[in-house]
């Protein structure tokens, strides 16, 4: 059963909502350094500790950014404006978070998976990050921790939440989004994406309702999930507690939960606030963000090949569909197998090895000497585990894929030779020859055996059948 399966008759509700922090050199909104793993508390000031009669300054590069990221979705980039959204958490010392509510910098957009599946996107909005809570004793929680600490170099970090709409259905799909859009941040350079270090946060929604039911049904918000398999876990988790709740004449409660990555369950965090509860209102403090239309058009212009953009050229060039070059261009491969398709090397040579035997990277290996070996299997003079070897040790130590078989011992052979063993075993084998005229498809392996074993597996196969299958036709 693959983990994206519900019991028959439900259908899986999945929205995300990814905080992605931008990697500025600044915080939002002061100057304090944007680093991840300094000492606690050592990069502070008055602002970003929220102390009274400090004020922020916004940070043009952080705004760049989520245009950049916005852009990058497809989103609209429009006017907006900070707002308070207020609540006390300990790790926020201004009791109000800097974040934008009615009139975010990012409006609808879409992402589109390499299966071609379109992700739709509500908003991406700019906002500060909070300080980080560590609850000593217990078992981390902070309910049975005997104190806690607090650590504000986070306070006032650049984020960018990304808000999807909730239309994803199976946990490949959420899985894919979150892996698309990791890849767009890399791409684009806004954010270094990286789960473990925080840098990129999820918290699903998720929600089942019967299949073919357009309704949607109480959700739960799961928080903070670290890795992208994580995630796919705690929303099969999440979706079959649900269903087990509806089965009962029961329903889940609106509320956040928090995977628990050991035990493999999520458990209860605090009850979900609706938006009237955080009293929001404009941030007096700071201007509405306007940016012009020549700055969007430059950030367009400026854009770099996104990955479902490269994914579509890969694809043409090598004649296959894009979602079967997702991984090269996840690999940051297309390049080299551009230039090899260029060389002259089939397209389905090419992504084969870069996938299978290319994972941990091309080394020293050229397009050329790559396209050379494809062409060099594609032809017959390599058999495809001789190929998997000169591509080895091209990887390793370069060279032409043409010395490099000489020098293993792979020398092509000669079709002539080939046609006198094969003669010679037909004439040696009568019976078995026999039944393979008359199209016993088992004693084929015999055949192509007996040759290899005499030629200790330098022939090729292909060229093996072709010369077994024109010497039927023609006895
Ligand atoms: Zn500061
Ligand atoms: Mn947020």
């Amino acid at each position: 059963m693959s983990e994206s399966d519900l019991p028959e008759g439900w259908e899986l509700v999945v929205g995300l909502e990814v905080h992605v922090e931008l990697a500025t050199n600044t915080k939002l909104f002061c100057s304090c350094p944007n680093m991840f793993g300094d000492e606690a508390n050592t990069n502070v000031c008055p602002t970003c500790l929220g102390l009274p009669g400090s004020l922020p300054v916004v940070n043009e590069q952080a705004v760049h950014f989520a245009m950049v990221l916005g852009r990058a979705l497809g989103c609209t980039v429009q006017p907006s404006v900070f707002a308070r959204k207020n609540y006390f958490y300990p790790d926020m010392p201004k009791d109000y978070q800097v974040s934008q509510y009615d009139l975010p910098t990012n409006g609808e957009g879409a992402l589109e998976l390499p299966d071609g599946y379109v992700v739709g996107i509500e908003r991406a909005h700019i906002e500060e990050d909070t300080g980080k809570s560590t609850h000593v004793g217990g078992d981390g929680r902070i309910s049975g921790a005997d104190y806690s600490l607090v650590d504000y170099n986070r306070a006032g970090v650049p984020l960018v939440e990304v808000v999807s709409r909730p239309n994803m259905h199976t946990i490949e799909h959420a899985k894919a989004y979150v892996s698309e859009l990791r890849d767009i941040l890399l791409a684009t350079g806004v954010s270094d994406a990286k789960m473990e270090e925080g840098s990129m946060r999820v918290d699903a929604n998720v929600s089942v309702r019967p299949t073919g039911s357009t309704e949607l049904r109480t959700r739960c918000e799961i928080k903070n999930v670290n890795s992208i398999r994580s995630m796919g876990r705690a929303i099969d988790y999440e979706a079959h507690r649900h269903i087990d709740l509806y089965n009962n004449n029961d329903a889940p409660r609106q509320e956040t939960r928090h995977w628990d990555e050991a035990n493999g369950r999520t458990r209860p965090g605090r009850s979900k606030e609706d938006a009237d509860d955080y009293r929001y209102f404009a941030e007096p403090d700071l201007l509405p963000l306007d940016p012009t239309a020549a700055e969007i058009a430059a950030i367009d212009e400026a854009m770099p090949a996104l990955p479902q953009q490269r994914r579509r050229a890969l694809a043409e060039a090598a004649g296959l569909v894009p979602a079967d070059v997702a991984l090269v261009v996840e690999r940051n491969q297309d390049e080299l197998a551009l230039a090899a398709l260029a060389a002259g090397a089939g397209g389905a040579g090419v992504v084969k090895h870069l996938i299978n035997n290319l994972a941990d990277g091309a080394g020293q290996l050229t397009p050329e000497a790559f396209a050379g070996l494809v062409s060099m299997e594609t032809r017959g003079d390599l058999s495809s585990t001789q190929a998997k070897t000169v591509l080895a040790e091209l990887v390793a130590n370069g060279g032409q894929p043409a010395d490099v078989a000489a020098g293993l011992g792979f020398e092509a052979m000669d079709t002539s030779e080939l046609e006198i063993l094969v003669d010679g075993l037909i004439a040696d084998n009568p019976d078995e020859w026999g039944r393979f005229c008359e199209g016993d498809k088992k004693i084929q392996g015999f055949f192509v055996g007996q040759i290899m074993k005499a030629t200790k597996g330098q022939a090729d196969g292909k060229v093996v059948n072709q010369l077994l299958a024109s010497r039927a036709s023609s006895s």
